[in-house]
């Protein structure tokens, strides 16, 4: 068997197994018994956990927290209002749409792990909708929007599906002529890096008129291995670029140290920071959740100038009107109709000509 359904068969999802892997607490027993929630992971992720700290910035993306039951600040019905699901536009669930060149397209709900913080976990982790995952019904939709040219394949983790089910919809995709890019996010090259197998890279590799660009989530360094490393590598050698998509959380990355050293070593990986989010108003996540500013103040802090420009990613705010970019914007400090006065990441200041328009 591949080492990848192996992972999948020794899957982490029961307290039994979990409590061979690390000293579960009396209050994340009590968290697992009482919720109704999805959790679990690959045994592979969990042995990155730290077995008695239960404030490991692993375990607490794994293993399920009371405070999940408070909710002071999520929205509920978030995805509905996010993902613009009860406006005019007649589209199947799978399809999720904000732009008019692209789309997100759901294709299943199932995941590595079941991320305490995931935003859209109404679908994923505690399956308050009812979704229909029709791929057929989302291909058929795409081919009659001529207008979208870019089609980010989601879940859940598309990846979890089989070679055969991803090359049918990769290949569904690429015949249809107004499609120019397809983006995957997946977080299997973080929590199950044994998928990127020789069989997978047959289906994504190749030189195609329609590339692939993948977006995977690590949120912390402690996340990359020499596993990691090799998995983004082979992805690489069949022609897919891969990205990250951070997640901005309250006392597991949001400190300059932590921050710096993700996006250090992501680079060291060949994985391009592309963005980190700020923790959307989810339902039951508000533990997890910094303020709107941190993700700017951190980049402002943590790297901007302080370390390779390659380094920065984009922070954004989510929202039900699209992505919302929010920077640090203090660099120009002062400017009349002589000259603007700026300041660089150490605080000193110089000055460069106003040049009328
Ligand atoms: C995030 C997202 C996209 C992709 O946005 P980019 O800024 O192009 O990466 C597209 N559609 C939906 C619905 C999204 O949420
Ligand atoms: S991998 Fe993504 S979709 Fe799945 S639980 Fe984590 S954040 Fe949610």
């Amino acid at each position: 068997m591949e080492e990848w359904k192996e992972q999948l068969n020794n899957y982490i999802d029961t307290l039994d197994k979990l409590k061979k892997v690390i000293n579960v607490t009396s209050k994340e027993e009590e968290a697992i018994r009482s919720l109704d929630t999805k959790w679990g992971t690959t045994p592979y992720f969990a042995s990155l956990m730290d077995a008695n700290d239960p404030n490991c910035p692993i375990r607490r993306q794994v293993v399920p927290s009371l405070k999940e039951k408070e909710n002071v600040y999520g929205i509920n019905d978030y995805l509905i209002w996010k993902e613009n699901r009860d406006n005019e536009e007649d589209r199947p669930d799978t399809i999720a749409r904000q732009y008019k060149d692209r789309v997100a397209f759901t294709v299943l709900d199932q995941c590595g792990i079941y991320c305490r913080h995931c935003f859209r976990k109404e679908v994923v982790v505690d399956k308050s909708y009812d979704l229909r995952f029709d791929v057929e019904e989302g291909l058929k939709w795409i081919k009659e929007h001529k207008e979208i040219r870019d089609v980010l394949v989601t879940g859940g983790d598309p990846l979890l599906l089989s070679d055969e089910k991803i090359e049918y919809i990769i290949s569904k995709l690429r015949e249809i002529p107004h499609i120019q890019m397809i983006r995957i996010g997946s977080r299997s090259p973080i929590v199950l890096p044994h998928r990127i197998t020789k069989g997978l890279k047959k289906v994504l590799g190749g030189y195609h008129r329609v590339p692939i660009w993948l977006n995977t989530q690590c949120n912390h360094p402690k996340e990359i291995t020499q596993k990691t490393s090799k998995a983004v590598y082979e992805l690489m050698t069949c022609g897919v670029n891969v990205g990250n998509q951070a997640v901005l959380l309250k006392g597991i990355n949001d400190d300059v140290e932590t921050f710096r050293r993700l996006h250090q070593k992501l680079l060291t990986i060949r994985i391009r920071p592309y963005y980190v989010f700020y923790c959307e108003p989810a339902p039951g996540i508000d533990h997890f959740r910094t303020s709107i500013e941190k993700g700017a103040e951190l980049i402002r802090d943590a790297l901007r100038g302080h370390t390779t420009g390659l380094a920065q990613p984009m922070y954004v705010i989510a929202t039900n009107v699209g992505k919302i970019p929010l920077m640090p914007d203090y660099y120009i400090v002062d400017k009349n109709e002589k000259e603007y006065k700026l300041r660089n990441h150490r605080g000193e200041y110089t000055t460069l000509p106003n040049i009328p328009e």
